[in-house]
């Protein structure tokens, strides 16, 4: 780590009272967070290594040929088996198991940034991600020690390829609804698995297979480990697919499946809780992996841009290409604040953990536990955010975006299902509000009523005198205005709804909106903040500092639009009023030039011919 940038360190709050979804009533210093200029260079050297890797195995061979791999195709599902060993003899397919089962036992937020590197995979980055995240994971947090020694080694090698079945024809996002059952032998040593998966990626060639399925007339899933030779295991044709075509997408049957009873993974009845967990590790990936796909992509628009001719000129020169320039950059940046500001977290949240006596394992899976919140966040957040840049970057080729062989249309239809998988994004986000609630009402765990008291009293003693106050405390106040608007409409709301509040999918739908705006503009904010408290130079600081401020800008809007669209939704006459007379206050404007602000951060990622940070 550069210690220059932490000279003005003050005491970090105690690691073990780190809580998730606490930044929405307690306002983060900048020295309590991590950013990415605080990277390693063997951190940053993995990073690099795997989009090496990436660029060496599928993007070189695809602008070869211009040819997409496709799993449909024998030969290519080959050829993606022997890519996925190759990373595996690399080390690749180990990153998250500890080295005493043969991974390289990766901290959280380095692993983090190898799955923002694996963006340059394209549709590899669903195949490795699979292995290296949900596919092992279980076994890695969950297994007993023999499963462990048993299947951790192969896994991190590349030897075994994993895969992880929970959805059901019938059961997607309602995925403890599933059918598949298991019932145990009267001699107990093993249970017989009867249904069906679908959209199981990597299951055309997986060698082992996380099924969940409940056993007998269980209430919960049960997890188990299935090995593609057990008998009455089979699988279905590759799925054709609108993109991440190079990765297998299959169904699966079972039927009269024999799994030995030690195979069970976990104990009986936990799978679900198991599955739920399992994918807060792979939403916070799928935020880095926006952060790549979104790198990626306006580089090459950028590039595309300053080469095009138009009217006597490059493109690149247009004010309207600049913005979508500009809006991608701006996007990436402060989502790629909030993104390693939760992965240092998670790994604070999982060292302390660990000091308080608690294993390996299970330290690493409620260290993420504890950020399903900010997990959520950014699983939306970065979805949205690849398939936003993708489509742009495809706008700003014009008709060469549209043809197949520079690879955009690809990569924007790539990028779509990462608003589907790993629970939706309208699931991520009503799971994000859910969660809020419950530590803020029923466990208590973030003190949301004494927040919400001190609000009103505030609105009018401290947003007024913003003239006289320093730099940087005008953003500090308009981010604690967004999150006190989401506290107000969240209060008002739930006095209003009671517990049909939950209910109302709508008004959920604004809050999630409201509270993903408050954690990244926070986390662009602080991390600006932090870089220009540096002692070192930074280069590029102030273009840095007006992305953060195009970022609070347009947070700004889109937070007044979700309040009141949240406030109409419930409130009328004249508490609709109050409310959104509150809002204003809340949410005064702030006084910046959108187009100045643009063209500057576009003209600096113009003179750089990239993503420039
Ligand atoms: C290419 C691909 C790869 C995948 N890989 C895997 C894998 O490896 N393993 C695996 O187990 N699964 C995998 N999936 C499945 C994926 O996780 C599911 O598709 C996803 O969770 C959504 O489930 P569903 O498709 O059944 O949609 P549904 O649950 O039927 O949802 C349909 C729509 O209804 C909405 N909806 C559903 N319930 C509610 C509700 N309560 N309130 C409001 N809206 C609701 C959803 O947001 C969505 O918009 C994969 C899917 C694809 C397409």
């Amino acid at each position: 780590m550069d210690a220059t940038l932490n000279r003005n360190r003050g005491p970090l709050p105690p690691s073990s009272k780190l809580t998730g979804g606490g930044f929405i009533v307690n306002d983060a210093t900048y020295d309590a967070i991590f950013i990415s200029a605080e990277f390693t260079e063997e951190q940053l050297m993995i990073k690099e290594m795997v989009i090496d890797f990436c660029i060496q195995n599928i993007q070189e061979p695809f602008f070869k040929n211009g040819k997409e791999l496709e799993a449909t195709h024998p030969e290519d599902r080959d050829k993606i088996v022997t890519i996925l060993k190759k990373a595996g003899k690399l080390g690749l397919c180990g990153i998250s198991i500890s080295e005493a089962y043969g991974g390289m036992g990766l901290d959280f937020n380095t692993g983090i940034l190898f799955n923002e590197a694996l963006a340059s995979g394209f549709a590899f980055a669903t195949t490795l991600g699979t292995q290296t995240s949900i596919g092992s994971l279980p076994i890695y947090y969950y297994g007993n020690e023999q499963q462990k020694q048993q299947y951790l080694p192969g896994i991190a090698s590349g030897e075994l390829v994993a895969s992880y079945a929970l959805t059901e024809p019938n059961s997607g996002s309602d995925a403890n609804s599933a059918k598949t059952t298991a019932t145990l032998s009267d001699n107990g040593t093993t249970y017989s698995l009867n249904g069906q998966k679908i959209w199981i990626t990597n299951g055309g060639f997986a060698d082992i297979f996380i099924v969940f399925a409940k056993i007998e007339d269980d209430k919960n899933l049960s997890a188990f480990i299935v090995e593609r030779n057990y008998p009455g295991f089979s699988v279905g044709a590759e799925a054709k697919k609108m993109g991440i075509k190079g990765s297998s997408t299959v169904q699966i049957f079972f039927d009269n499946c024999l799994v030995p009873s030690q195979n069970l993974l976990g104990d009986r009845g936990t799978g679900f809780k198991m599955a739920l967990n399992i994918l807060n590790t792979g939403r916070i990936k799928i935020g880095a992996g926006g952060v790549g796909a979104s790198k990626f992509s306006v580089t090459k628009g950028i590039e595309y841009a300053l080469k095009r001719q138009q009217f006597n000129k490059p493109i690149a020169d247009f004010g309207a290409i600049k913005q979508k320039i500009s809006n991608i950059i701006t996007q990436t940046y402060a989502l790629e604040a909030a993104v390693y500001r939760t992965g240092k977290n998670i790994d604070e949240k999982i060292e302390s953990l660990v000091k308080d006596g608690v294993n390996d394992a299970a330290s690493k899976l409620n260290g993420v536990k504890e950020f399903a919140i900010e997990c959520a966040i950014l699983k939306i957040v970065g979805a949205d955010l690849a398939c936003y840049a993708t489509d742009e970057v495809m706008q700003i080729h014009g008709g060469m975006g549209y043809a197949t062989e520079l690879g955009l249309e690809m990569a924007y239809r790539d990028s779509r299902i990462t608003k589907i998988y790993e629970g939706t994004n309208d699931i991520n986000g009503m799971l994000s509000v859910a969660e809020l609630i419950k530590k803020g009402l029923k466990t208590k765990e973030i003190d949301i009523n004494g927040a919400s008291k001190k609000i009103l009293p505030t609105v009018f003693s401290e947003y007024f005198r913003w003239g006289k106050n320093p730099r940087w405390k005008r953003e500090k106040m308009l981010i604690k205005g967004i999150k006190n608007t989401f506290l107000l409409v969240l209060g008002a709301a739930g006095k209003k709804l009671k517990q049909d509040l939950i209910k109302e999918q709508e008004i959920i739908l604004n809050l999630s909106s409201i509270l993903a705006e408050a954690y990244v503009t926070e986390s662009v904010y602080l991390k600006v903040q932090k870089l220009s408290y540096s002692s070192k130079d930074v280069i590029d600081l102030s273009i840095q500092e007006k992305i953060a401020q195009l970022y609070i800008y347009k947070s700004l809007s889109k937070v007044q639009n979700k309040a009141k669209e949240a406030i109409d939704s419930f409130a009328s006459g004249f508490e609709k009023r109050i409310l959104n007379y509150f809002v204003s206050k809340l949410l005064p404007s702030y006084p910046q030039n959108p187009k100045a602000l643009s063209r500057e951060i576009a003209d600096h990622a113009l003179m750089q011919k990239k993503y420039p940070f």
